[in-house]
């Protein structure tokens, strides 16, 4: 008894319960704060239970977050559910420095971005957005799930918190629902400010990873399931030689797609793409997983979709096989137009979440498809 007790005061180190803490959960939070170089990690039950935790856990009522437009559907979604709160949502054209200084408030918690968005593939400039972030006194929340610790590391190029939706790369296998926070430890709450946080003024640099802790994540009850924990840490051992095979696939297919004509490429490794800059400064030279073109019309699209062999049709990014999907009829049926077009999705887009293949058989798959539906 005397020894659980000190587990539940928190004074020992212990495990009480599976939805506090769990020696799996606890092997796979290690594995990803280090791969990200953390300060500490908590895994949630999916990417979504990690997004809204987290900024839950610095924004009360009355306070407000910057984010941008384009973003993940589901995200969109949560941010208008935290409008519902009382938390005000700014949402700029585009997250960049100057936004996030004409946008900034007394009451700004939280600058709110994903490192590469899908499929517009947008780059967020982190150590630009980070510096005028941090010049008011407001964290910069990172939405890494598309990039992966493999590409970037956006603790080390200036964000404060990174979030994975871990059902994506780095479970690789598509077999598990999860997500992760991971606190990078080095952000000076003010606690005059951060009311959310002013309980775990102890704790400093530390009073974000302490709340989700023993406060907000254990008591909103998103813990991940420790099978799920445990087929992602598998997954994860594979997750650099995953990422070099998808990213070499990426760039040859969009290479070989871009030479079609009568369709329209977006892949961040090609020339012409508006975020290219990027990909040396920030990313390491690797664009990524996701492809999108542009077939002339929605009929194409699917006739194209429907002709492929090899990629099978399904709503999911990152996992091994080549995942195709028509995100406008789908995954943004339910998002008015003007929000749809800023996250790069027309009426005859194609996303291609690009998997571990041979390239050539991919190459192939894609170019009979689109050459025998004109
Ligand atoms: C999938 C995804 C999410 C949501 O993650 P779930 O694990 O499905 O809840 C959030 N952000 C991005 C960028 C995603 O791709």
């Amino acid at each position: 008894m005397e020894d659980l007790e000190k587990v539940f005061d928190h004074k020992a180190f212990g495990y009480a319960y599976t939805r506090i803490g769990n020696p799996t959960l606890s092997a796979f939070e290690q594995k990803i704060n280090e791969l990200e170089g953390g300060m500490g990690a908590v895994c949630t039950g999916s990417g979504m239970a990690a997004l809204s935790t987290a900024l839950l856990a610095v924004c009360e009522s009355g306070d407000e977050i910057i984010t941008a437009r384009g973003l993940y559907g589901g995200t969109i979604d949560l941010f208008h559910d935290l409008e519902k709160l009382g938390i005000g949502i700014r949402f700029a054209e585009e997250l960049t420095a100057d936004a996030v200084k004409s946008l900034a408030t007394e009451k700004t918690r939280a600058v709110f971005g994903e490192l590469i968005s899908n499929p517009a593939l947008k780059v967020l400039d982190i150590p630009a957005v980070s510096e005028a972030a941090h010049e008011r006194g407001i964290p910069l929340f990172v939405d890494s799930t598309t990039a992966t610790p493999y590409i970037a590391r956006p603790l080390s190029l200036g964000a404060d918190v990174v979030i994975h939706s871990t059902s994506k790369y780095l479970n690789g296998g598509g077999n598990a629902i999860g997500g992760v926070i991971v606190d990078g430890g080095k952000f000076d709450w003010d606690f005059c400010k951060f009311t959310a946080l002013s309980e775990f003024s102890k704790y400093k640099k530390r009073a974000f990873t302490v709340r989700l802790r023993t406060d907000l994540w254990e008591n909103l009850g998103g813990c991940m399931a420790p099978m799920n924990a445990f087929l992602s840490y598998i997954g994860m051992d594979t997750l650099g030689l995953r990422m070099a095979k998808i990213c070499e696939n990426a760039d040859r297919l969009a290479r070989a797609l871009s030479k079609i004509p009568n369709i329209r490429v977006s892949y961040l490794s090609l020339t012409d793409h508006p975020y290219h800059q990027y990909l040396k400064s920030e990313l390491s030279g690797y664009g990524g997983g996701i492809i999108s073109f542009r077939a002339g019309s929605r009929e194409r699209a699917f006739r194209i979709i429907n002709d492929l062999k090899l990629a099978f049709i399904a709503s999911n990014i990152g996992d091994v096989r080549t995942l195709v999907i028509h995100p406008a009829s789908t995954l943004y049926c339910r998002v008015p137009e003007a929000e749809r077009e800023a996250a790069g999705v027309y009426e005859d887009t194609v996303r291609i979440s690009v998997g571990i293949e041979d390239a050539e058989d991919l190459i192939r798959d894609f170019t009979e498809a689109i050459e025998n539906n004109k």
